[in-house]
């Protein structure tokens, strides 16, 4: 029998989602405001450089301190000697202290030793120390105080570097295959390509107030190497048939608590269109991004509404004014991600992988990092997408010498399969969302865990993704072994302990396709039960799995 209940019904008025191009400008939030209030917030530099590192941490607004400070790569950290246990009742600004994390976008260059110097002087001078590699290929110093803000950026934009947008609703750093340019089995290089979009587009007031962070990414390695499935944008080598080396568009993957994996649109561009794309794709998401729920306003959610062909018309139609070229979709990655090793460039000189522990450098390392290259032949460093480094441009000569340099730096070439595969996002020591520890937790877990497995071949390693909080700031859906912090309230009280993620990965190593970990129900492993508990977990995976599998 037909429902005449419902077509009798006058159809509900549909939500705004806040998209500019078509439900206006004003603002739907209090972070829309704060981004509309008072002209572009990259203009925070100039009250930065001019009022509030001279009079000091107390004369900046709120706006600017937990807003608009970001735009330029300053976030508040936690504050000093906050007890953990009362992450569950405060805020992230009641939490923050008076000391700034600060990110210094790389876009995947690599660094010179006179770069790394600089970077080893700001740490050892403003930041007591610290640097940190983050999973999008930046570093990030923290004990910055305001004052000293506008001379670090003087020394880095001394050699070119910056913190521009590091941070904040915009266009944040590029992640760029960390062996672009060398690699013998490279099908294009895609790093000219990006350092023009950077050169073109940063900085830009209009699109400097997107509704949240877009992240742009680009590869032309085959063992697709910088995690396309999770970026706005990304641009994946392939080879048309009939235009040659290009790039295949993915488009809007992100994960936090929505993961969502990008899709292909199907098209195909050249390294010259690879600017005008990218213009186009960010003013796309400016105008019709979601603004009225914050935690809705990635362009994943966009994506989700409009369906990909949709997608590509409006971008086609509105933002390109021609069609794009079809293309063909990545073959199966071929070879490890991570780079560790020595390996040959095209130019007949060595790339050398070396693992730090879970992205943790310093200022020490940085400087003896600045001596190793200069001895092995001025060589170049990149960070990778995985919290490692590779060092380019080695002569052959070299390699020995520079190994012997690093090692006692921490950074090896031949780390356990657990230390190689094991990421820590920054976690409680300084973020005001952790609710644990991390940094320290994973080395500790990662040296223990490639002790108990001495001799035991695990190859491709297994990899392990320790998160302080659900943001998911080192992919926790995407690792094999995924620990992600929890606050955990038992009969007992209130403790901190793991959730645990099984079986995510991307379409590396010959994977197929990218899929999320799955939740293990009610599971909540403790700091003291994890080593125990992962140990069970890859016995189990060893003895049972099938073929190369
Ligand atoms: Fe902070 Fe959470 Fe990101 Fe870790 S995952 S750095 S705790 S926001």
């Amino acid at each position: 029998m037909a429902n005449t209940t419902s077509a009798a019904m006058p159809s509900r008025p549909r939500r705004s989602n806040g998209q500019w191009a078509v439900d206006g400008r004003a603002p739907l939030n209090p972070n829309e405001e704060f981004k509309q209030a008072g002209g572009s917030p990259l203009a925070v530099r100039e009250r930065i450089e001019r009022i509030y590192s001279k009079r000091g941490f107390d004369s900046i607004p709120s706006d600017d301190l937990h807003g608009r400070m970001r735009w330029w790569g300053l976030y508040t950290q936690r504050a000093e000697g906050i007890d953990g246990h009362r992450t569950g009742t405060l805020g992230p600004d009641e939490l923050s202290g008076r000391h700034f994390m600060m990110r210094v976008r790389l876009d995947g260059a690599a660094l010179t030793g006179e770069q790394l110097g600089v970077l080893a002087g700001i740490s050892r001078d403003f930041a007591r120390g610290t640097a940190d590699l983050t999973d999008r290929q930046n570093l990030q110093f923290h004990w910055v105080e305001i004052e000293s803000v506008p001379e670090i950026w003087r020394r880095l934009e001394s050699v070119g570097l910056r913190t521009v947008e590091a941070c904040g609703d915009t266009p944040r750093g590029f992640l760029l295959s960390p062996v672009a340019g060398v690699a013998a089995d490279e099908i294009i290089d895609p790093a000219p390509m990006l350092a023009e979009i950077a050169r073109r587009y940063l900085g830009r007031p209009e699109l400097a107030n997107l509704p949240r962070k877009f992240k742009t990414a680009a590869t032309g390695h085959p063992s697709l190497d910088i995690a396309h499935e999770i970026n706005d944008l990304s641009y994946v080598g392939v080879v048309h048939p009939r235009l040659g080396p290009g790039f295949d568009l993915w488009v809007a993957g992100g994960l936090s608590t929505s993961p969502r994996l990008g899709e292909r649109l199907g098209a195909f561009c050249t390294e010259q269109e690879g600017p005008e794309v990218w213009y186009a794709m960010v003013r796309l998401f400016r105008d019709y991004g979601h603004r009225r729920l914050r935690n809705r306003a990635r362009l994943k959610f966009l994506l989700a509404d409009w369906g990909v062909e949709k997608f590509r018309r409006v971008l086609e139609d509105e933002y390109l004014g021609r069609r794009l070229t079809d293309g063909p979709a990545p073959a199966l990655s071929v070879g490890n991600p991570d780079h560790i090793g020595v390996h040959d460039q095209k130019d007949g000189r060595r790339y050398v992988g070396l693992a730090p522990r879970v992205g943790r450098l310093s200022g020490e390392v940085l400087a003896g990092l600045a001596d190793a290259v200069e001895v092995a032949g001025g060589a170049r460093v990149r960070p990778t997408p995985l919290q490692k480094l590779v060092v380019l441009d080695v002569a052959p000569d070299r390699v020995t010498d520079l190994l012997a340099r690093v090692e006692p730096l921490g950074l090896t070439a031949r780390p356990g399969p657990f230390r190689r595969a094991t990421m820590a996002c920054t976690g409680i020591e300084y973020c005001k969302f952790a609710f644990v520890e991390t940094k320290a937790a994973a080395t500790a877990l990662a040296a223990e865990l490639d002790s108990r497995f001495e001799g035991v071949g695990i190859d491709p390693p297994i990899g392990l993704a320790v998160n302080g909080c659900p943001n998911s700031c080192v992919r926790i859906q995407l690792a094999d072994i995924g620990l992600k912090g929890q606050l955990s309230r038992t009969d007992g009280g209130e403790g901190f302990a793991y959730q645990v993620h099984l079986g995510g990965g991307l379409a590396t190593m010959g994977r197929p396709e990218a899929g999320f970990g799955r939740t293990v129900r009610g599971l909540r492993v403790t700091a003291d039960e994890v080593a125990d508990y992962v140990e069970r977990v890859v016995r189990r995976y060893l003895a049972g799995r099938d073929g190369d599998e």
